[in-house]
C-alpha cells in the first residue's frame, strides 16, 4: 500500500533533489526542497469579531438556532465576483511572497463552471502537475508540496463538504445550521471548505461550525477555475477568504481546496506560501450535479449508486488499499438531504472523520490553541497542555521522519506553529515509502 503512495518521479527527485537547483526553467530559481511555511503575517492586523470559541470542543457542542454574529461587511469586496487586486491588503500579500518559488506557468483559459481549456497541454509529460488534465497530486518539482487527496489507512473516510456555509437566503429550509445540527446529532466532525463570499453572508453559521468541532478550510472567494487566474487574482481569491474566516471565526486555515479540483504547480506554490496545503479528493460523489439550486441534471439514483458501491467494496474487502477523502457539498436541498441519507450508512462501515484527523494534523490552523484529535492515539487536548509543544507526532504505525529538509529544521521564530503537520505526515510516508522501495530493490538484487 505504501509503495503506491510514491511515484517513480518522486523517488528520483528525492534521490537527486539536491542537484536540481535551477534546473526547471532558465527564468526560475527553484529551491531543491519544499520551502518552509510561516504564519501569514499579513493577517496579523485582522481582529476577529468577539464571541468566538477559542479551542476545540471536548464535550457537548452547540446546536439549534444560530446566534447573530456582529460582523460588518464594508471592508470586503462584493461577494461572488473576482476580487480586485489593487487593494493595499492584496498588494501587501503580493509583496510578501517569494515569487522565485512560483513556477512560471501559462495562465489557462476557462469558461464557466470549471470548463478549462486543456488544448495543447502535454498530458503525458504533465510538466505542471495539472490535476484537471491528469489527476496529478504530486509534483516532480522539488519545491512543490504534494496534495492531500486520500486517507492513508484503509477504512478511513475523510468527510468533506464544499461550498458552505449555506446562507439562509439560498435555500432556507436547508440552510445552516441544518447540516451542522445533523452532524452533531450523529457525533460526527467534518472538514468544511468555505467560500469566502458565503462566510461573510453567513458568519453565524461559520462560527457555529468551528464551535461544533469541524475543520475549516478555504475554498476561494468567488469559486473560479484557479489555473485560469493570474498570480495576483490567485492571491486575492485566497486572501479574502482567509481573512473572512479569520475575522468571523478567529482561526487562520492551513488547508484549501481548489474549485473543480483545478490546481497546478503555480497555484499550489502560491497557496503554500500563503500558509495552506492543497486538499483534493479520491472519491467524488458528484452530488453538486443533482437538480437543486446551483445544481445540474444528474439523477440522484446515480449518486446513491456511488455511495452504495463504496460501502459494498469496503464491506466485501475489495477496498483495502487506502482510506479516502470524499467530496460532498453543502450547496442545496439535494446535497444536504443526500448527506443526511448516507452518513449513518457510511458510519456503519467506515471510520468517518475530517481529513486532518486521518493525516494526524493536530493543528489545522495557525492558531495553535485549537488542538484536534488525530488517528495515532492523540486526542483533543486543552490548549494549555499543548502550548509551546513543537513536537509533531508521526503517522500511525510509522517512525518519525528525520529528513533534514523537513520544515521543522528550516523554520524559525514566527508566532505560531511553524511546522506543517500536513507536510510532515506526507514527508513521513514518503520517507518510509522510499525506504521500503530501497529495501525492495536490495532484495531483488
Ligand atoms: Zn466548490
Amino acid at each position: 500500500m505504501l509503495l503506491r503512495l510514491i511515484a517513480p518521479t518522486t523517488f528520483l527527485s528525492l534521490l537527486v533533489g539536491s542537484f536540481l537547483v535551477g534546473a526547471q526553467n532558465a527564468t526560475e530559481t527553484i529551491e531543491a526542497s519544499i520551502p518552509p511555511q510561516s504564519s501569514p503575517v499579513w493577517l496579523s492586523n485582522i481582529q476577529p469579531i468577539p464571541g468566538n470559541t477559542d479551542s476545540y470542543p471536548l464535550g457537548d457542542v452547540p446546536t439549534g438556532p444560530l446566534e447573530t454574529a456582529p460582523f460588518a461587511l464594508q471592508n470586503y469586496p462584493p461577494g461572488w465576483k473576482s476580487p480586485p487586486v489593487d487593494s493595499p491588503d492584496v498588494q501587501a500579500v503580493i509583496k510578501a511572497l517569494d515569487w522565485s518559488q512560483v513556477p512560471n506557468i501559462t495562465v489557462r483559459k476557462a469558461g464557466k463552471g470549471g470548463d478549462v481549456d486543456m488544448g495543447g497541454y502535454d498530458d503525458k509529460a504533465d510538466p505542471d502537475c495539472w490535476w484537471t488534465a491528469t489527476g496529478c497530486t504530486q509534483s516532480t518539482r522539488p519545491n512543490i508540496p504534494p496534495d492531500i487527496f486520500n486517507c492513508p489507512i484503509p477504512g478511513d473516510w475523510g468527510l468533506t463538504y464544499d461550498d458552505g456555509p449555506l446562507p439562509e437566503d439560498d435555500d432556507s429550509q436547508w440552510a445552516e445550521p441544518r447540516l451542522y445540527d445533523f452532524l452533531a446529532e450523529h457525533k460526527q466532525k467534518a472538514s468544511l471548505f468555505y467560500i469566502g463570499s458565503n462566510v461573510i453572508a453567513a458568519p453565524a453559521a461559520a462560527r457555529r461550525a468551528l464551535a461544533d468541532g469541524h475543520t475549516l478550510c478555504s475554498h476561494t472567494w468567488s469559486h473560479p477555475s484557479m489555473t485560469a487566474q493570474s498570480n495576483e487574482v490567485v492571491v486575492a481569491e485566497l486572501y479574502w477568504t482567509l481573512r473572512a474566516i479569520k475575522e468571523v471565526t478567529g482561526v487562520t486555515a492551513k488547508c484549501w481546496r481548489p474549485p473543480y479540483g483545478d490546481v497546478d504547480d503555480r497555484v499550489r506554490a502560491i497557496a503554500w506560501q500563503m500558509g495552506m496545503t492543497t486538499v483534493t479528493w479520491d472519491l467524488d460523489t458528484d452530488d453538486w450535479n443533482m437538480p437543486g439550486s446551483g445544481g445540474g441534471h444528474l439523477s440522484p439514483s446515480v449518486v446513491d449508486g456511488y455511495f452504495q458501491g463504496w460501502i459494498d467494496s469496503r464491506a466485501n474487502g475489495t477496498d483495502n488499499a487506502t482510506g479516502h477523502v470524499v467530496l460532498q457539498h453543502e450547496l442545496n436541498n439535494s446535497t444536504v438531504s443526500m448527506a443526511e441519507k448516507w452518513l449513518p450508512e457510511i458510519q456503519k462501515v467506515f471510520r468517518v472523520m475530517p481529513h486532518n484527523q486521518c493525516h494526524n494534523i493536530q493543528n489545522p490552523y495557525w492558531e495553535t490553541n485549537f488542538v484536534y484529535p488525530t488517528n495515532n492515539g492523540s486526542s483533543a487536548a486543552i490548549p494549555e497542555q499543548q502550548n509551546n509543544n513543537s513536537s509533531v507526532p508521526a503517522a500511525s504505525g510509522e517512525v518519525a521522519s528525520s529528513d533534514p529538509s523537513s520544515p521543522s529544521s528550516l523554520s524559525s521564530g514566527q508566532d505560531t506553529d511553524m511546522t506543517s503537520n500536513a507536510y510532515r505526515t506526507i514527508a513521513t510516508h514518503t520517507y518510509v515509502s522510499t525506504l521500503l522501495l530501497f529495501l525492495g530493490l536490495i532484495v531483488q538484487y
